[in-house]
């Protein structure tokens, strides 16, 4: 078998194409090879090595040890030298290099095969004693570091004596004769802290640098590395062993990085840092200030050190030159690492550059512009989620962080407020002129008027679809949920965090992209979209076949949902609407009232309120579908808590206290989210779909006048798991529809559909869709009834499931294809064959999310519906699922 692959000399064995045998970095240096480009000879240890070291109790193929020895020739031969040579000594850099870039993995060795005799070879070679030295001395801090484990403040320590007795301030001030002396003092250093000496022997020191990237592939770093960005294990990692060539031979040696495009802002202009007289990773590490590569940057940056163009203009131009073609051939913005040797200059890696957000859009659609790429990549180029970072403010990526705690990333974006525990306290500081941040246990639809007033959302138990987090991300706020470390005492007003106590009036700031909570105020950076955003936005919806609306509620939320390019509205939840003061109080009427009697007068009451709500959200929608649910919570979350709201009740009723009290346990359910709620409160209740149904068509035809425009409502009936609920419903629903359009004596058209929330639903589509005119999948509770794991309670273990490899992604942010998927297939389709031109829509929180938005185009539904922050990520993810 071949374990190794040559590259060198315009030519290679493998190509950019290989990067799942090669890793990133050797598929990328033999395709540079092949350009024909300067790359310094070199082989690829393949990642098959990789996976057979782990099958064979970390022991390598037999033929491996052959075929390595066989390349070291080739390199040698290529570069006139021999390895181990004591007179003419190849030196050669071991780099690892994953399929996918990846930190954690073992860091790069450089010079290896110096000893002391091949330091005296380079010294006489070179004539440049101090470069030798102080190559040899960098390669055992480093060999030392990252293959003997050896802690690097070792020879930190001895570095700050001998600058101290010197009287130095840089390293390199150091002569070659102090070099020397140093490698001495290391070498003792490590035979005591060892136990043996500094290996001598170039191939020693080869094996061993290859069993240690082979060994990192396992370390804690690297494996919390690929849990968090779902890298599987089996990939493996290859190594590179490469003949060096030496930035640090002088003043017309350098070495540096580059973008070929701004990665911060995508300006189309090359942008990188050098230094010269230095090796490998000494421009990132800091000790130096590095200097701009072009004049141009220079002169931005008010530099006053020479720029490479002037500095170095033959190495420049070549680099200049070798960027543009590396750019167009990979058809990417490239992130290249380069070495001058003596004015040569060498090309050390080229990938596909990480970018912000911002330069990935302006990059894109300047490189369809310019024919480079078609306009279907450019699209297909963004990561959906990460137009998050646009859309929110968040924390600049450079301030200091003190975390007090961690949750999780409920809502994105960031907030700094002051602690309240309560809504009141909430709306209190917000009137005056306060910032604050809500921090609950958990929260619960009597807290919307808080968290209005509230920056960003703070909670210590619930999961990604808990109220806090749903609620919060179709307001658009930060939150933070289920941060499990923190301990919120009501009682006290603290909030304790690892020993650290926080009190009402504390700053805070959480941040719901990542789910951190700090303490204290942290420096922020405001969202701003681009031109290229509109243009990319704009092509992405000439591109996708689903339309995208949104989650809203209030007028605010529908002006949102449409300045970001919702297509309507999917859902609209109604039960929000009950919550204000004046209402609870006529809700709560409703609900403890003996007879339907008494329920109409107090329904009477809601009735104009819901009208006025109902008629602006169709305004600010005119001519866009409006998808209105009836009450769909349990009517437990409704009822009086304390003493005084019984009080408060009884009075506006008329009735005894104690009555109401009475009335009030007996209304008091086990298991709400199971219980008297979705459409069992219009069966035992009728009135109340009625009153809802009079507001929603009463309010259409209001609209219609007002816009001219035609108002279509979406009547949706929720948690229907027998087809005869919704038929019921639907006949209670058309028979105010006759009354109130022959009282206006106007004509609109409506829907009336149901959710698919209940696996009895999905399982009996064919029969339920004889009485739909829509349906809309509710995959939050679909997943919570399917695994009937509570998505209230469910953050702590799901948590624990993921970590334990039992579930891969949590179920209530990526739909499970598996399970819950299969029942939005088996019901679209049996929905479909009663009636073909069924609606169908997603309205779960999985609507926003662009792999369940892939699954939908799969199953072919009409839409997807998510918060308002979040249609731009879905008008992208749905284009790029219909590429
Ligand atoms: P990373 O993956 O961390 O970027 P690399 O393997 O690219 O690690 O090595 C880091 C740096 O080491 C390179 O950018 C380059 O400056 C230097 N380097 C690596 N190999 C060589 C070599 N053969 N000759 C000179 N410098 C090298
Ligand atoms: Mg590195
Ligand atoms: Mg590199």
């Amino acid at each position: 078998a071949k374990w190794v692959y040559a590259f060198g000399d315009g030519k290679a064995e493998g190509s950019a194409d290989q990067r799942d045998l090669l890793g990133g970095k050797g598929a990328n240096l033999a395709e540079m090879c092949n350009l024909g480009l300067p790359v310094p000879p070199g082989f690829t240890v393949t990642t098959e090595v990789c996976t057979y070291y782990y099958a064979n109790q970390r022991s390598y193929p037999p033929e491996l040890t052959s075929q390595v020895e066989h390349a070291l020739e080739e390199v040698g031969r290529l570069t006139g030298r021999r390895f181990g040579d004591p007179e003419r000594s190849l030196l050669v850099s071991v780099r690892s290099g994953a399929r996918a870039s990846m930190p954690g993995m073992m860091d790069t060795v450089l010079n290896l095969g110096l000893n002391d005799r091949t330091v005296e070879a380079l010294a006489a070679e070179s004539g440049d004693p101090r470069f030798a030295w102080d190559s040899y001395r960098r390669f055992i801090q480093m060999y030392c570091n990252v293959v003997l484990h050896l802690d690097h403040e070792v020879f930190e320590e001895i570095l700050a004596d001998e600058k101290g007795r010197l009287g130095y301030e840089l390293d390199t001030e150091f002569t070659a004769e102090e070099w020397q002396h140093i490698v001495g003092l290391y070498k003792k250093r490590i035979e005591e802290e060892l136990g043996e000496p500094f290996p001598q022997d170039p191939h020693l020191q080869l094996w061993g640098a290859i069993g240690a990237v082979f060994a990192s592939w396992m370390n804690a770093r690297a494996i919390t590395y690929r849990t968090l960005h779902d890298i599987p294990a089996s990939w493996g990692t290859a190594v590179n062993v490469q003949a060096m060539v030496f930035g640090n031979m002088g003043e017309d040696s350098a070495t540096g990085v580059a973008f070929t495009r701004n990665p911060s802002t995508g300006e189309k202009k090359l942008y990188g840092e050098f230094l010269v007289n230095a090796q490998g990773e000494d421009v990132v590490a800091g000790i130096r200030t590095p200097q701009n590569i072009t004049e141009a940057a220079r002169l931005d940056a008010g530099s006053d050190q020479p720029s490479l163009e002037k500095l170095m203009p033959d190495a420049f131009s070549a680099f200049v030159e070798i960027a543009g073609r590396l750019e167009s051939h990979y058809r990417d913005m490239q992130d290249l690492e380069f070495t001058i040797e003596r004015g040569k200059l060498w090309m050390l890696q080229t990938r596909s550059g990480k970018r912000t957000t911002k330069a990935a859009l302006r990059i894109a659609v300047e490189m369809a512009d310019e024919g480079l790429i078609s306009r279907e990549e450019a699209v297909c180029r963004i990561d959906p989620a990460s137009l998050d970072q646009l859309l929110h403010p968040t924390i600049d990526p450079s301030a200091a962080r003190d975390i007090i705690g961690m949750g999780l990333p409920a809502s994105p974006g960031a907030a700094t407020g002051e602690i309240v525990f309560s809504s009141e306290d909430a709306e209190e500081a917000k009137a005056a002129g306060r910032a604050v941040i809500l921090v609950r246990v958990e929260t619960s639809p009597e807290d919307i008027h808080g968290m209005h007033a509230a920056e960003g959302i703070l909670t210590t138990r619930g999961g990604m679809t808990s109220h806090a987090a749903v609620v919060a991300r179709g307001m658009g706020k930060p939150c933070v949920s289920g941060a499990g470390t923190l301990r919120v005492d009501y009682r006290n007003g603290t909030m304790i965090s690892m020993g650290r106590i926080f009190r009402k009036g504390d700053i805070i700031t959480i941040d719901g992209s990542s789910g951190q909570v700090l303490a204290g105020t942290v420096a922020m950076q405001q969202p701003a979209l681009s031109g290229s955003f509109s243009t990319l936005m704009e092509w992405a919806d000439k591109a996708r076949r689903m339309t995208v609306r949104a989650n809203a509620e209030t007028p605010a939320d529908a002006r949102t949902a449409r300045s970001f390019g919702a297509e309507g509205i999917g859902l609209c939840r109604t039960e929000h609407m009950f919550f204000d003061d004046e209402r609870i109080l006529a809700m709560r009427e409703m609900i403890l009232a003996e007879s339907a009697d008494g329920r109409r007068k107090a329904l009477a009451k809601l009735l104009p309120m819901q009208r006025a709500d109902f008629a602006e959200i169709f305004e600010i929608m005119a001519g866009l579908p409006v998808t209105i649910r009836l009450l769909d919570p349990p009517l437990h979350e409704f009822l009086p808590k304390t003493e005084e709201e019984i009080a408060e009740v009884a009075n506006a009723m008329g009735v005894e206290v104690a009555l109401l009290r009475e009335r009030t346990e007996a209304l008091h359910e086990f298991n709400p989210m199971l219980g008297h709620r979705g459409c069992r409160l219009a069966v035992s209740y009728p009135e109340i779909a009625e009153m809802q149904a009079r507001a929603i068509f009463e309010a259409a035809a209001q609209a219609a006048e007002k816009t001219g425009a035609p108002i279509v409502p979406e009547i949706m009936v929720p948690l229907v798991g027998i087809a005869n609920e919704l038929a019921f419903v639907k006949e209670r629903v058309e028979a105010v529809a006759e009354e109130v359009l022959s009282e206006s004596g106007q004509k609109i058209d409506y829907l009336i559909g149901t959710m698919i929330e209940l696996p009895r639903a999905a399982l009996n589509a064919g029969e339920i869709a004889n009485a739909a005119d829509f349906f809309s999948f509710g995959t939050n509770d679909l997943t919570q009834t399917t695994f009937g794991i509570s998505r209230d309670d469910a953050a702590g273990f799901l948590d624990t499931y993921r970590q334990k490899g039992i579930i891969e992604k949590d179920p209530f942010v990526t739909l499970d294809r598996d399970g819950v998927g299969q029942l939005v297939r088996m019901a679209s389709e049996a929905g479909r064959r009663t009636r073909g031109d069924l609606k169908l829509g997603i309205c779960g929180e999985h609507g926003g999310d662009p792999a369940s938005i892939t699954f939908c185009e799969e199953v072919g539904l009409d839409y997807v519906s998510c918060s308002p922050f979040r249609v731009p990520i879905a008008r992208l993810a749905a284009a790029q699922a219909a590429c």
